[in-house]
């Protein structure tokens, strides 16, 4: 006989296993219990999902869950082949990662991230699952939202832009009508067609935009020449106009353009800034990227030093790596967390917008729960 996820529940309360994690507050004890979870989960891309270097439809994104006195903690990998990650790999780093998890002090989370940046293989996304899963537990055992901890105000949460992947002009109108209620887009181009879509978006709309190139244009000429054009579309900024490796090309760029140059794919960790600091206006940091919260806070501290200009980014995750990266969200610049409003069917439920706007609740941790899990 099959017994149902529900009735397993109801039964390991009733003996007081605590087995679920979703357990009262009122009924939280010290059970010295501790769990760890990895799961897959293929998350479906409402519209096919295309920038410079590809394209697709569905994300296989890992999701870790953890539980200890019955506190439960959420964390999400989500691996892009850019950086050489797979749903696999991250799969099989987060197994190695388990007995380091199981023995550490979760309060000393300082500590337990050294442990596994020494002990595990690189692999941001992975590091960046459990980063997230156990700062979403000690909130929870805290009874204290993450920002709250950080000493965060969550009424300055930035607007987020929603971004418009690279399709035909057809597509993109529909695409920028469905996004009317965010006040700034992020357009991606660097394919053959880049005239072709600024001018079906701005056949649809006068709103600020941000350009992201994602690497696609290949020589500083047309790079400048691009700009140029974008600019005087109302473009505010663009985003990793060249491939990282051309640092050089990027700084003669900048040099020639009014609108300020992001670091994207150029930027991983807090050690990479300060060689961009003289190419680059500002970087863009990514939860996945840096492997977890606790690098991108430094990130947002080197950055700062060096005068530039901060955006808080995003794969394509559910609403687990975009509420993680909302609570850092007060801190900087321009947000672009609207990867979990790109999918149609998000596991979870965490940060909301409101316009553009980025809502952070008052729940512990970072604020997420499972879709249809009512506690
Ligand atoms: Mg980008």
């Amino acid at each position: 006989m099959e017994i149902s996820r529900r009735q397993l529940l109801r039964a390991s309360v009733l003996v007081g296993t605590a087995g679920s994690g979703i357990v009262p507050a009122g009924e939280r004890r010290a059970t010295g219990v501790t769990r760890f979870a990895v799961r897959r989960r293929q998350l479906k891309l409402t519209h096919t999902w295309t920038i410079a270097r590809n394209s697709s439809d569905v994300k296989d994104n890992v999701f870790v869950r953890i539980e200890r006195d019955g506190v439960v903690g959420w964390g999400e990998a989500a691996p892009n082949v850019r950086y050489g990650q797979s749903a696999e790999q991250t799969m099989a780093v987060l197994e190695k990662a388990r007995k380091i998890v199981e023995a550490g002090d979760w309060l000393q989370y300082v500590d337990l991230r050294e442990r596994w940046e020494r002990e595990l293989p690189e692999d941001s996304c992975a590091r960046a699952s459990l980063d997230m899963a156990i700062l979403d537990w000690v909130g929870g055992r805290l009874d204290s939202p993450l920002y709250r901890l950080l000493g965060l105000d969550p009424g300055k949460a930035p607007v987020t832009t929603f971004s418009i992947g690279i399709d035909s002009p057809e597509v993109i109108r529909q695409k920028v009508e469905e996004a009317k209620d965010f006040p700034v887009l992020k357009i991606k181009v660097g394919k053959d067609n880049d005239a072709e879509i600024l001018a079906a978006v701005r056949d649809a709309t006068d709103k600020p935009l941000r350009v992201d190139a994602n690497e696609g244009w290949r020589d500083k000429q047309q790079a400048l020449e691009k700009i140029q054009w974008l600019a005087g579309l109302g473009v505010e900024l663009i985003e990793q106009p060249l491939p990282a490796a051309m640092i050089e090309e990027t700084a003669w760029l900048r040099e020639r353009v009014e609108i300020p140059i992001l670091a994207d794919e150029a930027v991983k960790t807090a050690g990479d800034i300060p060689r961009l600091a003289g190419a680059y206006d500002g970087i863009n940091i990514k939860l996945m990227k840096s492997g977890g919260l606790q690098e991108a806070i430094r990130m947002i501290h080197v950055a700062r030093a060096l005068g530039m200009k901060i955006m808080l980014g995003c794969m394509i995750e559910s609403s687990v790596g975009i509420s993680a990266a909302a609570h850092l969200s007060p801190l900087v610049d321009y947000a672009d967390l609207d990867g979990n409003l790109l999918i149609s069917n998000d596991p979870f439920v965490g940060v909301g917008v409101e316009r553009g706007r980025l809502i952070l609740n008052d729940r512990p941790g970072l604020g997420v729960r499972e879709r249809g899990d009512a506690s």
